[in-house]
C-alpha cells in the first residue's frame, strides 16, 4: 500500500490529487491464486467494487452475490462454491491508499523521446490515451476511405501479465508447439545465423538447431514479456523432456530483463521459414512469423491460435471478410490492429461486415478478384500474342496463365513478370503493372462472429 506511488506514473498521481479521486487496491491475483481460482479474479473484484461504491449496503450484496453463486455452481459441487464464497469474502479486503496533496504540483510536462512512426505518434497514441476526439481532421488526410496501418498493436506493451513463462532450453525439444497454441503470438521460435548470435548477450541461452537444413544455426525459444498475457497455455502444452517441462510461470516482475531479448530478435534475426516446408508440419509453420499478433483477445482465447495460424501459412496473400463478433473485435479495435505484415511488407487486408451479411460480403471478395484478374488474363493473352515482347516474356505470360489459380507458384511468376515490364514503353505492359495486385491469387477467407456462423 505504501509503494503504490512509486509505480504510479506522475500524470495519473496529478490527476487523481487534482480531482479528489479516492484510490484503492487489492491483490486479486494472490488471493485467486491463494484460494484456487487461478487466474479469475472477477468474484473477488466484483466484491471489492460493492465494498468500496456502496451503491447497495455491502451486506446485502454479499448475501445476493452468495445466492447467485450457488444458483450458477450448485451443480458444480461444494468444493468450487467454497471457493466462490472465500472470493466473495476477501473481495471485501480492499484498501485504500491515501492520494498525496503535493501530487497535485507535480510537473508532467517533459516529454518522453518516442521512436514510433509518425501514424504511431500521431494517431495511434492519442486515441490510446482518449485524447482520439482532439485530432485534428487533418491527421486522417490519406485515409478518407477509413483504411488504417498494418501492425499498430506491437506498440501498445500493456505489460499486463501478473507472470510470464520463462524458458529451460536444457528440457526443450523444440517441437515449437508452444508458439502453436499461443493465443497472442507472444512465444516464437528464433533460429539465428552465426553473426545474429554475437548481437545477443553471453548469458542468453541458445540451443544447437535441429535439422540438416539448420547447420550453423542456434535456436532459441524467445518470450515477449511485455505483450503475453499470462494465461499459461504454452506451459500447459509444453512436453519438455523426460516429464519436465521446458516452460514456468514465473512473476513479470522478474522478467523485465528479458523484453530486451525479444526485440532484439524482431529488429535483428531474420525469418528462416524459406529453410523448412512451413506447410508439412505443426513444428515447421511456427518458423513463419505471425501475421496477427499481440491481439486484444481475452487472456488464453482459442480461436485467435488458428487464425494466427492461417495468417502464417497465407498471410502474405490473404483477404479477410469478418463478421462482427470477437472476432472483429480483436481483429481491429481501433486505434490498435493485429494483423501485420511480413519482411516483404505483405500481410493479410481485412475488413468488417455487419452481422448476418459476411458470407455475401466475402463472397463479393471473390467476384471482385475474380473479375479484375480475368482482365488481367486477358492482357496476358493479348501480350503473349504481340511482337513488342521477347519470348522469354512471353513465355512468363503463358506460364501466369497455366498457373493463375496456383496460389504459390503464380506469386514468384508475377514477380518475375513485374520485373520485366518494369520501366517498358508499352500500354499492355503498362495496363499489367497498374493491375499489379491482382497478379497474385488471393487466399479469401470468411471469419464468423456471433452474429453470422458464430465466432
Ligand atoms: S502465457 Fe499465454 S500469452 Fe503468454 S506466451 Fe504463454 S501462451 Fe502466450
Ligand atoms: S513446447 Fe516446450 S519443448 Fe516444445 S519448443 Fe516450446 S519450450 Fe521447447
Amino acid at each position: 500500500k505504501e509503494e503504490v506511488g512509486n509505480h504510479l506514473p506522475d500524470n495519473v498521481k496529478k490527476y487523481l490529487a487534482k480531482n479528489n479521486i479516492k484510490l484503492y487496491i487489492i491483490n486479486a491475483t494472490n488471493i485467486a491464486d491463494e484460494i484456487g481460482l487461478g487466474n479469475r479474479t472477477n468474484t473477488i473484484l466484483q466484491s471489492a467494487f460493492f465494498k468500496i461504491s456502496n451503491v447497495i449496503p455491502y451486506e446485502l450484496a454479499v448475501e445476493q452475490m452468495k445466492k447467485f453463486i450457488v444458483k450458477s455452481y450448485g451443480r458444480k459441487g461444494e468444493e468450487i462454491i467454497k471457493m466462490n464464497y472465500a472470493a466473495v469474502d476477501r473481495g471485501g479486503e480492499v484498501e485504500e491508499v491515501e492520494v498525496l496533496r503535493e501530487w497535485a504540483d507535480l510537473n508532467v510536462d517533459t516529454v518522453q523521446k518516442d521512436d514510433a512512426p509518425e501514424f504511431i505518434q500521431k494517431v495511434v497514441r492519442p486515441v490510446n490515451a482518449q485524447r482520439g476526439y482532439d485530432l485534428p481532421v487533418s491527421v486522417f488526410v490519406g485515409r478518407e476511405d477509413g483504411t488504417w496501418e498494418h501492425g499498430t498493436a506491437t506498440y501498445e506493451k500493456r505489460g499486463v501479465a501478473a507472470s510470464v513463462p520463462v524458458w529451460n532450453p536444457d528440457n526443450c525439444i523444440q517441437c515449437n508447439q508452444c508458439a502453436y497454441v499461443c493465443p497472442h503470438a507472444t512465444i516464437r521460435p528464433f533460429v539465428l545465423d552465426e553473426k545474429e548470435q554475437k548481437g545477443l548477450g553471453e548469458e542468453v541461452a541458445l540451443l544447437k538447431t535441429q535439422g540438416k537444413q539448420f547447420e550453423g544455426t542456434a535456436f532459441r525459444i524467445q518470450v515477449d514479456v511485455l505483450d503475453c498475457l499470462g494465461c499459461g497455455n504454452c506451459v500447459d502444452v509444453c512436453p519438455g523432456k523426460k516429464g519436465q517441462s521446458a516452460l514456468e510461470m514465473v512473476p513479470i516482475t522478474t522478467q523485465y530483463d528479458n523484453q530486451k531479448n525479444w526485440d532484439y530478435m524482431v529488429q535483428h534475426v531474420s525469418s528462416k521459414a524459406h529453410l523448412v516446408d512451413t506447410k508439412l508440419n505443426v513444428k515447421n509453420s511456427q518458423f513463419a512469423k505471425p501475421l496477427f499478433e499481440f491481439s486484444g483477445a481475452c487472456s488464453g482465447c482459442g480461436e485467435t491460435p488458428y487464425i494466427k495460424l492461417i495468417t502464417q501459412l497465407y498471410g502474405d496473400r490473404m483477404m479477410i471478410a469478418n463478421a462482427t463478433g470477437c472476432s472483429s473485435i480483436y481483429g481491429a479495435s481501433a486505434p490498435s490492429t493485429p494483423y501485420t505484415k511480413n519482411e516483404e511488407g505483405k500481410g493479410p487486408s481485412w475488413a468488417n461486415s455487419l452481422f448476418e451479411d459476411n458470407a455475401e460480403f466475402g463472397f463479393g471478395f471473390v467476384i471482385a478478384q475474380a473479375s479484375m484478374r480475368n482482365r488481367v488474363g486477358d492482357l496476358m493473352q493479348k501480350a503473349s500474342k504481340s511482337a513488342d515482347f521477347s519470348d522469354s516474356q512471353k513465355e512468363l505470360f503463358v506460364q501466369w496463365i497455366e498457373n493463375k489459380d496456383n496460389g504459390e507458384a503464380v506469386k514468384e511468376i508475377s514477380a518475375q513478370i513485374v520485373a520485366v515490364l518494369t520501366g517498358m514503353e508499352n500500354e499492355i505492359a503498362k495496363e499489367i503493372l497498374s493491375l499489379e495486385k491482382y497478379l497474385t491469387k488471393k487466399s479469401i477467407w470468411v471469419f464468423g462472429g456471433d452474429g453470422w456462423a458464430y465466432d
